[in-house]
């Protein structure tokens, strides 16, 4: 029998793949890697499928997750969580922060952006991602604008205000948020993490109840995950992360952000597609060269 204290001592990794396109190498990297440090740690091992994006988001691909997965002897427990079925958890999140005043209406569209950043000149920041930071156009909007234009059925984000929400935690300087890391050798190191960096993110995207950065955060609070192991492209990210934990009052999880596979001279990052798990398999390619090929895991 399962004891409480086994229960709250129990390492929880997940993968999370978005099924908006074919997994890859690098994913496979990540899963396998995940996998393979919670059995060293004596820990469970969730999946997540995170289809929040309902333009991107193909069955096909969720199925094919699946497969993949199964042929690279990644396991995981069942059920899975879709973050398309648990829309109200993020709904909630996201009114917890509006109900803080930290989140602001936005109806800009992005070639209005695009303008404003324009008119700031060159060294206007840009965010991690590489897009500018929000000009602010929407911030301090008065309440009569913001209701005709709903009323008007203009799509709305809402962005966080990033300057209250650092002032709220009383974060004013480096080294005031962090977060624990954690090497493969089971060594921790607390590292300054910075929020800013994404200036005025949006939290609740226009055309879905929330946004990665948000769901992210609720479902492994209510996951009960404990370590977050994925690639450095979302390093920068973990920032944005600790602020919306602290804020929601969420667990810290502990974070490892792993190399990204190089192949051909190129780094393989989630959002490139390149040559498929599926493709791999198609071409007579075995679990074991897939393992040959991404090399030592950690
Ligand atoms: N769904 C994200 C992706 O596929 C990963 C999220 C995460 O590991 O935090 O890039």
């Amino acid at each position: 029998m399962t004891t409480c204290r086994e229960i709250m001592t129990t390492p929880v990794f997940r993968f999370a793949p978005s099924p908006n396109g074919e997994l890859h190498l690098g994913h496979a990297y990540s899963a396998l890697l995940n996998q393979e440090l919670a059995h060293r740690m004596g820990g469970r091992v969730l999946l997540r499928i995170e289809d929040i994006d309902v333009t991107r988001t193909r069955e096909t691909y969720v199925a094919q997750i699946f497969e993949d997965l199964d042929w690279i002897g990644f396991h995981y427990e069942r059920p899975v969580r879709r973050q398309s079925a648990h829309m109200a958890d993020y709904r909630l999140a996201a009114d917890r922060l509006r109900d803080m005043g930290l989140l602001y209406p936005c109806f800009a569209s992005r070639t209005g952006i695009a303008a404003a950043v324009v008119a700031k000149g060159a060294d206007w920041p840009r965010d991690p991602d590489g897009q500018p930071h929000y000009p602010g156009l929407c911030r301090g909007m008065p309440e009569t604008e913001v209701r005709r234009r709903r009323a008007a059925g203009e799509p709305i984000a809402w962005r966080i205000d990033m300057g209250a929400a650092l002032a709220r935690l009383g974060v004013t300087g480096r080294g005031d948020l962090t977060a624990t890391c954690f090497d493969l050798d089971g060594g921790e190191t607390r590292i300054a993490v910075d929020a800013a960096l994404w200036g005025d993110a949006v939290i609740v995207r226009k055309e879905t109840p929330t946004s990665y950065h948000l769901s992210v955060v609720v479902d492994d609070a209510l996951q009960g995950v404990t370590h977050v192991v994925r690639g450095r492209d979302l390093e920068a990210a973990t920032g944005l992360h600790r602020l919306l934990q602290a804020l929601l009052g969420l667990p810290e999880p502990r974070y490892h952000h792993h190399r990204l596979l190089i192949v051909n001279g190129r780094k393989l990052a989630k959002s490139l597609s390149d040559e498929s798990l599926r493709a791999l398999r198609e071409n007579g390619v075995s679990p074991a060269d897939v393992q040959a090929l991404i090399g030592p895991l950690g």
